[in-house]
């Protein structure tokens, strides 16, 4: 009776502030089981209270628990809620993601898997690296065949489960060639010890299945399998889960087929949907109850979702009341969009709110950089997750290598980092003669290059090569010389052949690393009109502003950014918040072309995706969100006029409430530079229900004038551009009829 009664106790502490469904999930009979649901209904914690009853009722030691988490953040919050659950520490419970437990395993088992012990993870950049050597040992033209695309035909390949030997051949001949280039990149990475991701969870795979023995040990000893966010595994994940829950098997799975939002790296929905038909037995427990926002909140996100087709469908409803509507901010620009989120935030802060609490989220990473420049003005700590920060990306260390060459021939790493940045046919030979050459004569690799090009070592072909290159920055420094800095930097970036480089290469992240390419001349001409002679060292009467920027690239490259434990503001992309939450979240550049993604949004398929995205970003707030679009962004390196996201109509207006614009002077880092005379024309001139002619918009009437100088905007309705708009007077060119 006593032991009964103890045991009840130790159960309560596990099940009292849980549901039913909820309870039935934690408490569940060992065996498959699903648990189906929407955002914020408590699948992560019931999965995390799977674990405690399992430890604790189930007297599972903590060797035989295997859980899987998307992020290793959310996998050591995992961690750290079971221990203080039980109250010790479990060394011997596994929690981590694929990626994490597959590399844990080929540590452990480096022989089986065929690797040198000291084997390496080859990250996407230097597989991208990799696969131009080996485009150009086969002598196939980059041009025609991106290295980028090659590497996601091999990515998909690993996810599929994949070997050169195996990929299908389809008579085509770029199957073919995509094989040849898949198997000698393969080579490579075996000859160097290298692994890429996609090689992590196929290796691990393979380990298991060519070592029955190896197999049956993991079996054994993992009986417990969990999985968060089942709704984006892809298929080598998914076997992979298979291939380990041996039989019996208790697999506890939890996801919502209204968040698989990667898609387009080979996550499959079908695999939550098909669970039952390969795990027979399988129980599903639903969940309905959402607690983690407020009713406007949900239902802003239920409606927009319900857009989508061919979902699983579900009812999903809280007992909170309504809240506050869902805050729409139509910012002049992006400058004017990341002032009012601070800005917001700073309010909150004063009034006892955490910065923890809130967070920034968008659609791609080059966003992020107005809000790290607007928030280091603001003194306010932040933390961004995911993607190097700005200044710390290849593409922006190739521009600012060329600009600091031009700066200063002999920087070394600089030199190193682009002399065959494109490439340029300077091969490791030729390097390695520079470098000893260098060393030699105690000079600069430029020095000894220009020495060696007087001279004889050098091939006629190796000395035409890094002859091009040291022309081309002479060049480069001549004829940008007494332009400003962002035209300097943009001339550097296109002459330089960087520009080309990356917009050429057809996948995803060329066009992203172009992207962000642009957005370092934005950086430098906000660097410009802001920049703080006292901070910056800049000497106000004849700055130096290559050097001035070079100088804050380097320093900011290195700082600023909060520690772990600091109370700091959130900033993510929409794709790494899947699974957390926090009070107030400001989804940003909610702009058609922006988000949905240019890419994405003529396709239906990919449409959807981009509302699960959405999805997931208004479903991580619990007290209030903030839809934020610009009417005008610096984007592609040019000012573009911007017109909302179709997602924030499909926001029911009853639910949203618009928030008019305060331009807060404590906030400005920095005055605002003086209105031009054009501008303080424009606006002085300007009057209500004035009519005035706009190139693009065409004729207009004045609805509306607000601000004050620089910040001065209009309202204006223009009948055959759908309607009024807001413009801001400084930045736009109008008529007055
Ligand atoms: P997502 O789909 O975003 O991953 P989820 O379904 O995993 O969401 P959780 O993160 O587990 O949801 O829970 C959402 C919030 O609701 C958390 O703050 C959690 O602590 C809280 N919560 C869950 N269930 C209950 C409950 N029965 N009583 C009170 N709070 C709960
Ligand atoms: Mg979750």
């Amino acid at each position: 009776m006593i032991l009964l009664e103890s045991l009840v106790m130790d159960v309560s502490w596990i099940l009292d502030d849980l549901n039913d469904p909820q309870r039935a999930a934690v408490t569940a009979p060992l065996g498959p089981l699903r648990v189906l649901a929407g955002a914020g209904s408590g699948k992560t914690r019931v999965l995390t209270r799977r674990i405690a009853w399992l430890l604790a009722v189930e007297n599972a030691s903590p060797w035989s628990i295997l859980a899987v988490t998307f992020t290793n953040k959310a996998a050591a919050e995992m961690r750290s809620r079971v221990e203080a659950m039980l109250d010790q520490p479990l060394g011997g419970l596994w929690v981590g993601t694929f990626h994490g437990i597959a590399h844990r395993l080929l540590r452990q088992h480096w022989q089986e898997a065929r690797l040198p012990r000291a084997f390496q993870i080859l990250d996407s950049d230097d597989q991208t690296r990799l696969l131009k050597r080996v485009l150009r040992d086969l002598n196939v033209d980059e041009k025609k065949w991106p290295p980028l695309a090659a590497a996601g035909f091999i990515n998909r390949c690993k996810d599929e489960m994949q070997r050169p030997a195996n990929v299908l051949d389809d008579g085509t001949p770029a199957q073919r060639q995509n094989q040849r280039i898949y198997a000698t990149y393969q080579q490579e990475c075996e000859r160097s010890g290298l692994v890429d991701f996609g090689e992590l969870l196929l290796r691990a795979y393979e380990l298991w299945r060519d070592h029955p023995n190896l197999l049956t040990h993991y079996q054994e000893r993992f009986q417990h399998v969990l999985v968060d966010e089942f709704q984006d595994t892809n298929t080598i994940q998914y076997q992979w889960v298979r291939l380990l829950s041996g039989n019996p098997c208790d697999v506890f799975i939890v996801g919502d087929d209204d968040q698989c939002v990667y898609g387009w790296r080979g996550s499959k929905v079908e695999n939550i949907q098909k669970f039952s038909d390969d795990f027979p037995g399988a129980q599903t427990i639903r969940l309905e109850q959402n607690y983690r926002s407020t009713g406007v909140i949900l239902k802003a996100a239920n409606a927009l979702i319900a857009n989508n087709t061919g979902r699983l469908g579900k009812n999903l409803w809280t007992n909170a009341g309504d809240g506050d509507p869902v805050q729409i901010y139509a910012a002049f620009n992006e400058t004017d969009e990341a002032r009012f989120v601070v800005e917001r935030i700073r309010q909150w802060v004063e009034t006892g709110g955490q910065r923890r609490e809130t967070a920034i989220l968008y659609r791609s990473n080059a966003q992020s950089r107005i809000f790290e420049e607007i928030l280091v003005g603001a003194a306010m700590p932040y933390r961004i997750y995911g993607g190097l920060r700005f200044f710390e990306r290849a593409e922006i260390k190739d521009a600012l290598a060329y600009l600091r060459l031009v700066a200063n021939r002999d920087d070394d790493p600089s030199f190193e980092r682009v002399v065959n940045t494109p490439p340029r046919g300077i091969g490791g030979r030729t390097l390695d003669l520079l470098r000893d050459t260098a060393r030699a004569e105690s000079c600069s690799l430029w020095q000894a290059t220009s020495r060696l090009l007087g001279g004889k070592a050098l091939s006629s072909r190796a000395a035409h090569a890094v002859r091009r290159f040291l022309d081309l920055v002479e060049a480069l420094d001549r004829d940008s010389q007494d332009q400003p800095l962002p035209e300097r930097v943009s001339h550097v970036i296109a002459y330089s052949g960087l520009q080309t480089m990356y917009a050429e290469d057809k996948a995803d992240k060329g066009e992203m690393r172009a992207e962000n390419l642009d957005e370092l001349i934005n950086v430098s001409a906000r660097f410009i009109a802001h920049c703080d002679p006292v901070i910056t060292g800049a000497d106000p009467a004849e700055p130096d502003w290559l050097n001035t920027f070079l100088a804050h690239a380097a320093l900011e490259s290195g700082e600023r950014q909060a520690g772990a434990g600091e109370d700091c503001v959130q900033l993510m992309t929409l794709h790494m918040a899947k699974g957390l939450e926090f009070s107030l979240v400001f989804l940003v550049g909610w702009e058609e072309g922006l988000f949905p993604h240019n890419r994405s949004a003529a396709q239906e398929r990919q449409l959807e995706e981009e509302r699960r995205l959405a999805y997931v970003g208004i479903t991580r707030a619990r007290q209030r969100v903030y839809l934020c679009h610009a009417e005008q962004r610096r984007w592609y390196g040019k000012e573009t006029q911007q017109n909302p996201s179709r997602f924030v109509r499909e926001v029911p207006e009853a639910l949203t409430q618009d928030v008019r614009a305060r331009v807060n002077a404590k906030l400005r880092p920095k005055a605002p530079p003086a209105l031009s005379p054009a501008a303080a024309m424009a606006a002085g001139g300007l009057q209500l229900r004035q009519r005035v002619h706009h190139a693009k918009f065409g004729e207009g009437v004045v609805l509306a004038i607000e601000g004050e100088g620089y910040h001065t905007r209009a309202q204006i309705h223009f009948p055959a551009a759908g309607g009024p708009k807001w413009l801001v007077v400084a930045y736009t060119k109008l008529d007055r009829l």
